[in-house]
């Protein structure tokens, strides 16, 4: 006679689960549900079928999945956006997630779904999702307008959502520079200012990046603090800044890289400049949090790393003092300094 599990195991379940949920919430966003329910009271499934041109049997399924995970609302006069998906998952809402959404289904889910080639083959599995070899990472982004401008909004909703905490987690009013390197839209740089009004902030980004900026830019500014560079920071002169930043860009690139681009930075900071690096920090035991550790799995060159990690790498490049903040919120915070001539 079996014996019956301890433990129902939920979790397992759960996880098996997983990518069904995911693609509800992707197909949903790509079929803009949540814009079409933005602000209007409940709308039967056959109404909403019919003005985006869907089946109604299938609209029905999806709107009750959607329901089920929460993301909207059910009433017996039809269905409605909880506050969250008013929120996060319109496409034209201050804190939109649905450009990285638009992203995770297009690119990344093809990807995922070699990730039994990754694994056996330990690189990233381009070649397999989308035909092509895998080259420079945004060599790929950028190779046509679309996939650009799809990837460059999903960066900007992450950042857009992150910025105030990167920007708050150390006091940055002693800088009065800042350049933003890899800073894509601008988001942190826009947060910066509007947390340090002396500070001028300078983003430098691939020409292809900043050809494309005016998209996001935020509506109703005064002459924009913000500043724009194009460049290749592999390549190029850095601006000069007090404060240089890199936010998740240190995860993509192969120590090499990383070596040319931190010594590039190194050599232009003078005594007492500064360099924030935002990324979700591992734990040591690199187990957490399970979004840098899945994040991993895309096999890119790069890695992600701990707080020791992080503080051995700025320090083998003559910065000190590593200080490190654990938002909590997606992206952690690690700030260092030069170290004077002295030290
Ligand atoms: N910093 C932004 C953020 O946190 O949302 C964007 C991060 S995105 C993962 C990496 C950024 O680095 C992209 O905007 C990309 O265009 C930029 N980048 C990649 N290679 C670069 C290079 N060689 N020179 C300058 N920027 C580069």
């Amino acid at each position: 006679v079996s014996q019956s599990p301890s433990k129902f195991p939920s979790k397992i379940l759960e996880l098996m689960d997983g990518f069904r949920a995911s693609k509800a919430l992707f197909v949903a966003s790509k079929l803009k549900i949540f814009d079409h329910l933005k602000d209007k009271g409940p709308m039967k499934a056959v109404d909403i079928a019919n003005d985006i041109g869907t089946s109604v049997c299938g609209t029905e399924r999806l709107l009750d999945a959607c329901a089920s995970l929460g993301l909207l609302e059910k009433t017996p006069q039809g269905y409605s956006n909880t506050d969250s998906a008013n929120t996060f998952l319109t496409s034209d809402g201050k804190y939109s997630l649905h450009g990285y959404i638009i992203h995770s289904n297009d690119h990344l889910w093809p990807l995922f779904t070699n990730l039994e080639s990754a694994v056996k083959e330990g690189g990233r599995q381009n070649h397999r999702a989308f035909g092509k070899k895998a080259d420079d990472l945004f060599k790929d982004y950028y190779h046509s307008q679309e996939v650009k401008q799809r990837f460059m909004a999903a960066m900007h909703s992450i950042a857009h959502l992150t910025a105030r905490d990167v920007a708050t987690a150390f006091d940055l009013s002693q800088f009065k520079s800042a350049c933003d390197l890899g800073g894509c839209t601008g988001a942190l740089a826009h947060e910066l200012v509007q947390v340090y009004p002396n500070l001028k902030v300078t983003v430098f980004d691939l020409p292809e990046v900043i050809a494309n900026i005016s998209y996001f830019q935020p509506s109703g500014q005064h002459p924009a603090p913000v500043t724009f560079v194009s460049g290749d920071f592999f390549k190029d002169n850095l601006p000069e800044a007090d404060l240089y930043i890199l936010s998740r860009v240190l995860h993509d690139w192969p120590d090499e890289k990383i070596h040319v681009l931190l010594s590039k930075i190194s050599a232009v900071c003078r005594p007492g400049s500064a360099l924030l690096v935002a990324e979700t920090v591992l734990d040591e035991q690199k187990t957490n949090p399970s979004v840098a550790v899945l994040q991993s799995l895309s096999m890119t060159e790069g890695k992600q790393r701990s707080g020791s990690e992080y503080k051995q790498l700025l320090e083998k490049y003559g910065f000190t003092d590593v200080q490190i903040k654990i938002t909590g919120n997606l992206l952690d915070a690690v700030l260092c300094f030069k170290k004077s001539l002295s030290l």
